[in-house]
């Protein structure tokens, strides 16, 4: 049993690694190769409250405290980095989202059905021409009425092609800058409302990626989640308590990295000796081992200051720089140790190095993070 854990978030961990090894992991090779979104892992995660995580019970979820999440987060990133981002969506960018900004009446609409697993959610931020400054978005929204008129694109959406339900964040009022942004919940199927799927990613095959298209779609007073003052609130605050998760689910991808290298230097046989009797090889293996406990330290940090209510953008900002970071340099170094046949989808390995290169991008780039880090600790901001 891991020191820190109480028996009941080891018990969860368990829990997850288990339907982990049992439906998730047999599947990912081939998910991965057809570029196969696996709807049917949402409806049997539903269930066991995968789709819940930190949202009340009297809304579907667990109710978990953060750092029971955190550990949820790293069993799914440890199978498949591609479920764990779908999940990180569902629950933290839409479910928790909701959850903070939305009205009572919206919250009981949309929170039960996502975490049954029923309706699928998105989170509408970055644009073509807007990305880490998302103050500077080109969407805009209109009053007609009571009503609001949405135009413009957003791209890069996360589970956006198969999504019921998107949190689209529009400029109403372009001379207010960020104060004019408000949030929108836009469902399926609204006249002008269309999405076309991203083709050809580096990696997380199994994870929906797509461009929508907004043409004057019409959303009506009720569907407004945080309106005009608010809207920039809810997609910063939202995305600091995300990358602490995103954290943890970095952790578990690079501590499956270092699973596989551990199993393949000690079966690999060459020069009459299995390859992890070479100095360079342990060398390889020490450098992973530090550095996965570290990054699980700062997510695991983050998520104890986060249940107490004490979790700064900083605090964030740390865990998913250096987690992803170093789920990058495992993913290498895996393949090292690898040698040629590290090269091929015959090994997992591959598919950790191409999924683990999007975690110093989305959330936030690793020059983000550390521009809220010299940001929190300098008291200047680096950004205008
Ligand atoms: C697979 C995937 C899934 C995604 N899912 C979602 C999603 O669900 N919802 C969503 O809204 N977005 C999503 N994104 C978008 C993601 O959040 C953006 O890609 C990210 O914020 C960076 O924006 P950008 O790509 O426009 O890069 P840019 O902002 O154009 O940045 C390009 C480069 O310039 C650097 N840079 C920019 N500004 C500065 C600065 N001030 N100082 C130093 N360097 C700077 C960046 O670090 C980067 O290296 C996803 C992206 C990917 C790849």
């Amino acid at each position: 049993m891991d020191a820190v854990l109480t028996e009941t978030q080891e018990m969860t961990r368990a829990m997850v690694r288990e339907f982990a090894e049992r439906e998730i992991i047999p599947q990912t090779r081939e998910n991965d190769r057809l570029h196969r979104f696996p709807a049917g892992l949402l409806k049997q995660m539903a269930p066991l409250g995968l789709l819940g995580g930190p949202i009340p019970q009297e809304y579907g979820g667990m109710g978990t405290d953060y750092r029971t999440w955190g550990l949820v987060m790293e069993e799914l990133g440890r199978a498949c980095l591609s479920t764990a981002t779908t999940v990180l969506v569902q629950v933290s960018l839409v479910g928790l989202n909701l959850l903070h900004w939305a009205s009572e009446e919206q919250r009981r609409r949309y929170l039960p059905r996502l975490t049954s697993g029923e309706i699928i959610g998105a989170f509408g931020l970055t644009e073509p021409n807007v990305g880490s400054n998302p103050a500077g978005m080109e969407t805009v929204a209109t009053r007609r009425g009571d009503d609001w008129v949405l135009r413009g694109q957003k791209t890069w959406i996360s589970n956006g092609g198969v999504a019921d339900l998107v949190i689209v964040y529009a400029q109403t009022d372009p001379s207010q800058g960020h104060r004019g942004i408000a949030a929108f919940l836009v469902e399926r199927g609204m006249d002008g409302f269309t999405s076309q799927n991203i083709e050809g990613k580096l990696g997380l095959h199994a994870s929906n990626t797509a461009t929508l298209f907004f043409d004057e779609v019409r959303i009506p007073a009720e569907q407004v989640m945080a309106p005009p003052g608010q809207g920039i609130h809810s997609a910063l605050s939202t995305l600091e308590t995300s990358r602490m998760t995103a954290a943890s689910a970095f952790v578990g991808l690079a501590q499956a990295c270092l699973e596989a290298a551990v199993e393949y230097a000690q079966t690999r046989q060459q020069f009459g000796r299995a390859i992890g009797s070479f100095q360079m090889v342990q060398d390889l293996i020490a450098e992973m081992v530090v550095e996965v406990e570290a990054a699980r330290c700062l997510a695991r940090r983050a998520a104890a200051l986060k249940d107490q209510g004490k979790m700064t953008a900083r605090d964030g900002a740390m865990a998913k720089y250096y987690a992803s970071e170093v789920a990058v340099r495992c993913s290498e170094r895996a393949i090292q140790v690898h040698g040629g046949h590290g090269y091929s989808d015959e090994f997992p390995v591959e598919r950790y190095f191409r999924d683990a290169r999007v975690g110093t991008l989305y959330e936030g780039t690793s020059q983000i993070q550390k521009l809220i880090i010299g940001r929190e600790t300098l008291g200047i901001s680096a950004f205008v």
